[in-house]
């Protein structure tokens, strides 16, 4: 069990930085010394980003100094994070450790089994109390704080942030900080303010 549990938490550090649970913390874990991943990286500010299935950053690598012709591109190979909005003061940073795409089953049982948590953000929260309405059973109670996502939000979220390019799956970033264009992670898509508006108004018509 002691070489499993090795074996097990090497899987986990290729990814993030194993550390007390930030729900182990503030202290609404029943187990103080729950372990989690913390960070999706090996690095000093990386591994402080807790993980939602409604980031507010998204991680883009930049290995081959300049392969990037965006205006952010570095001059040397490094990791940089955009916010994909304006996040308030005080306002959480995280990333999406598994596809948005990807659906709450999914996300979750990917969450568990490489990071050792189940994620319960609000996104996850809201799709949790529907499927247990569906079952006709008591949907779990909510902390102090703990609001759920609006439905109609996390549809927006996802046509802005997630990238159309069939099979990408890469997040949608400004370009720029408080630019209008977009551009993808994974594949470098760029798209405007004004392409997605478009979108949003069709898939609305
Ligand atoms: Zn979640
Ligand atoms: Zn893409």
């Amino acid at each position: 069990a002691e070489v499993l549990q090795l074996l097990r938490m090497d899987d986990c550090n290729a990814h993030g930085v194993l550390a007390r649970r930030a729900d182990a913390l503030d202290g609404s874990e029943a187990d103080p010394t729950a372990r989690g991943v913390r960070g999706a990286l090996l690095l000093a500010s990386g591994s402080l980003v807790n993980h939602e299935c409604l980031p507010t950053l998204a991680r883009f690598d930049d290995c081959d100094a300049g392969s990037r012709s965006s205006a952010t591109a570095c001059s040397t190979p490094c990791v940089s994070f955009r916010t994909l909005h304006a996040v308030p003061r005080g306002g959480e940073l995280s990333l999406s450790y598994v596809p948005l795409l990807w659906d709450g089953e999914e996300r979750r049982a990917r969450c568990r089994a490489l990071f050792g948590f189940d994620c319960r953000c609000a996104r996850c929260r809201a799709e949790l109390r529907e499927e247990a309405e569906a079952q006709g059973k008591e949907a779990p109670a909510a902390g102090l704080g703990e609001e759920e996502a609006d439905w109609r939000y996390v549809d927006v979220f996802l046509l802005k942030y997630v990238c159309a390019r069939p099979g990408c799956g890469g997040t949608l970033a400004p370009e720029a900080p408080g630019g209008s264009a977009a551009e993808c992670n994974v594949c470098g898509a760029k798209r405007t303010e004004k392409e997605f508006l478009e979108e949003l108004q069709a898939l609305q018509e």
